[in-house]
């Protein structure tokens, strides 16, 4: 009978999370213990507490398990077989799952590996507890200077953010425009990451002033309220007519694909990150920017949390977050879905002690 600790968990489907005690898990061969310095919550943690049955097992998940699914900590104990790491090191943990052997994952795309559809925190157990089991070690990353408190949020808002950008950064030439619909958690480290990897002119579109003030902060050249029908014109007169060449839709909804799409230009790229669940009923010749390209959400690679991390322990990007006590782990996910935190909320089991 191993030590019980705290942990946040669903336990049954369309029921709110209860904190509850169980085991803490014993590292197996090839398998890591965290304890937990922090781990962040996230707009997806709301979804999954209100799916239906059939959608979470279609994904292959079971109740009950963990949320949290940016999670940065210390190592606590190592199973058998695993090298490189030491118990104590500060780490964060890529956010997905992924089986370092399909297809996908030997050629670097583990993003994409066939096993993503559940994760640490998605249908497995999670960090929002005090130590977390991590099946395989290839999704843990040592930190240099950064505290592992802070550090979740980059696994999961800041990777994927990085991976879209990353992608569009060919088309970002001196002289080029690109634009960040949504400048919420994932649309702010857009807008850093695009200010520091390119020379791009950054125009984000948010409708909370608070949000296009901090977009400002962290680089943005032009803030834009929105998004609403006058969005396409609006971005379009920004950028001399033609449109920019690149699009970045953190926001995903119905206005934000009918009015960002047109506003690409030819040869340039529509990025649809945010999980709006929008869509689109429009004819799609002369709608898609001509020769352009459109791609989806597929969240970060382990190679984008490296570069992410480096480019934040080097002070090249802000990593705002606000600390919650796990007692006040409730609030936490209140003030995330009234809009009214400043930073990603990470909740910090280690105070709890
Ligand atoms: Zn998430
Ligand atoms: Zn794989």
């Amino acid at each position: 009978m191993g030590q019980p600790m705290k942990a946040f968990r669903l336990t049954q489907w369309q029921k709110p999370p209860q904190l509850v005690e169980m085991e803490i898990p014993t590292p197996a061969y090839g398998q890591v213990l965290i304890k937990v310095a922090g781990a962040g919550l996230c707009h997806s943690d709301i979804g999954m507490m209100g799916m239906p049955e059939a959608m979470g097992r279609m994904a292959g998940w079971n109740m009950p398990f963990t949320l949290g699914h940016e999670v940065g900590g210390w190592i606590a104990q190592l199973g058998a077989g695993v090298r490189g790491l030491a118990v104590g090191d500060p780490v964060v943990l890529v956010s997905a799952h992924s089986c370092g052997h399909c297809h996908y994952c030997m050629s670097g795309h583990d993003n994409s590996c066939v096993e993503t559809h559940s994760g640490r925190g998605y249908g497995r157990d999670g960090g929002l507890a005090e130590y977390m089991l991590v099946d395989n070690a290839r999704a843990v990353i040592k930190l240099n200077t950064l505290d592992p408190r802070d550090a979740g949020p980059l696994s999961d808002a800041g990777a994927t953010a990085y991976h879209a950008v990353r992608r569009v950064l060919p088309k970002l030439v001196p002289g080029s425009s690109a634009v960040v619909i949504g400048a919420g958690g994932l649309g702010s480290f857009a807008i850093q990451f695009l200010r520091v990897l390119s020379p791009a002119r950054v125009i984000a579109v948010d409708n909370n002033p608070a949000r296009r003030a901090l977009a400002l902060e962290f680089g943005a050249h032009e803030v834009l309220a929105g998004v609403d029908e006058r969005t396409t014109a609006a971005l379009k007169e920004i950028t001399g007519g033609a449109g920019a060449e690149a699009v970045l839709d953190f926001v995903g909804n119905d206005i934000s694909l009918e009015q960002g799409m047109p506003a690409v230009r030819s040869t340039g790229s529509f990025a649809l990150v945010g999980a709006g669940g929008g869509t689109l009923n429009k004819n799609l010749w002369g709608y898609l920017p001509k020769d352009g390209e459109l791609f989806s959400f597929q969240g970060g690679s382990i190679r984008d949390l490296r570069e992410v991390i480096a480019l934040v322990e080097a002070g090249l990007v802000r990593n705002e977050t606000e600390h919650f006590p796990f007692s006040k782990v409730e609030e936490a996910y209140k003030r995330l879905d009234e809009g009214t935190l400043r930073g990603r909320a990470v909740v910090t089991p280690d105070i709890w002690l």
